[in-house]
């Protein structure tokens, strides 16, 4: 009996190690974005702590709202109101977004936020051009690390700024102002509101504009430059911060790795430490979605592995990549 139980065990394991994860992903996302900017149309709702872009000016389509839109309608209030029976709902806030976040970490950004899905189908689109996409090269890519963790600083000192009288309202949700998510995303629902600019006031002008210059820089960098606005994103850096406890974890047995180098190859966001670091267990870094490409092009059995809350879900194997290999999928690399 147990031995019947271990044999139908390890055939589900070999079935999921060998599965072809470009596909798995493109319906994963497709479902996920189908959700996200349609499911308000069915009257879903999943509130407005969701950790990765879920427009919230997308009014109708909505299934869920993007949690930096509430957070910095939060830090905005009068510090007076801020600093006392108000800051319950911001922690409380933090706590939803957390308790989302904490499931799935990063996965959020490699299966399911939309503005990351839209980015990986314009990649596809200029693939089929056969136009071949840009990289950063190592130190303009450390040094574009550090963009997110700073637009994340603004995108709280700025709100908090306003609450205490220093910056105008005007200034409404400042990062909101300049997210392509804003006038991108309503678009998919036929709403073309955001698409104009805000004469009321000159910082709302500034911003209006300067997110319509972003939203334009997000189309045209994600057509020549994987993961384009990942890089800058700042929702990525407040991740980050909070990832420790999270239960999905992409590990990395380094006593195994025979730095090939097929895992950086694949990699949308350039991650070199993915091939070349072999002492730290936990293989995720700051830029990292979480996409699992590394772990499907990595030949090396055991090397890459994907764990929740402790437990084996996906992992390298030799039959594996062979697999995907030979289908064409999970050899997504840096020549195309
Ligand atoms: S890093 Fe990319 S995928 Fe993740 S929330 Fe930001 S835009 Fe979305
Ligand atoms: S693909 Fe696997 S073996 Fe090759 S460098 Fe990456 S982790 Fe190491
Ligand atoms: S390190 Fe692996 S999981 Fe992270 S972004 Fe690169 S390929 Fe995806």
């Amino acid at each position: 009996m147990s031995e019947c139980r271990g044999r139908s065990t390890s055939r589900i394991r070999r079935a999921v190690n060998n599965v072809d994860l470009q596909s798995f992903r493109f319906w994963f996302q497709f479902t996920a974005f189908v959700l996200f900017v349609y499911g308000g149309y069915l009257a879903i709702d999943l509130g407005n702590s969701i950790p990765m872009f879920s427009c919230g000016y997308n009014r109708e389509g909505r299934a869920g709202v993007c949690y930096l839109l509430p957070l910095q309608h939060q830090l905005a209030r009068p510090w007076e109101q801020l600093f006392s029976a108000a800051g319950i709902a911001v922690l409380t806030g933090f706590g939803l977004f957390f308790l989302w976040f904490i499931v799935l970490n990063k996965g959020w950004c490699g299966f399911m936020c939309p503005l990351g899905t839209l980015q990986d189908w314009l990649t596809s689109l200029r693939k089929r051009t056969g136009i071949r996409y840009s990289l950063y090269g190592e130190k303009p890519f450390n040094a574009l690390s550090w963009v997110k963790f700073v637009l994340l600083a603004l995108m709280i000192l700025i709100p908090l700024g306003i609450g205490g009288g220093w910056f105008s309202h005007d200034m409404g949700a400042p990062f909101c102002q300049i997210c392509p998510g804003r006038v991108v995303l309503p678009l998919f629902t036929g709403d073309t509101t955001q698409l104009t600019l805000d004469f009321s006031s000159v910082s709302g002008l500034v911003l209006t504009g300067l997110g319509m210059f972003i939203a334009g820089m997000f189309l045209i960098g994600s057509f020549i430059k994987k993961r384009f606005f990942c890089f800058f994103c700042p929702m990525s850096a407040l991740h980050y911060l909070i990832a420790k406890p999270a239960l999905l974890k992409l590990k990395k047995d380094g006593e195994t790795c025979t730095k090939c180098g097929n895992c950086f190859n694949v990699c949308d966001m350039e991650i070199r430490a993915i091939a070349d670091d072999i002492v730290k267990k936990d293989a995720m870094t700051d830029d990292c979605t979480l996409c699992l490409k590394c772990v499907a092009a990595c030949p090396e059995p055991g090397t890459l592995k994907v764990e929740f809350a402790g437990l084996k879900i996906f992992e390298s194997t030799e039959e594996g990549f062979l697999k995907r290999m030979n289908k064409g999928a999970g050899c997504d690399g840096h020549s195309h």
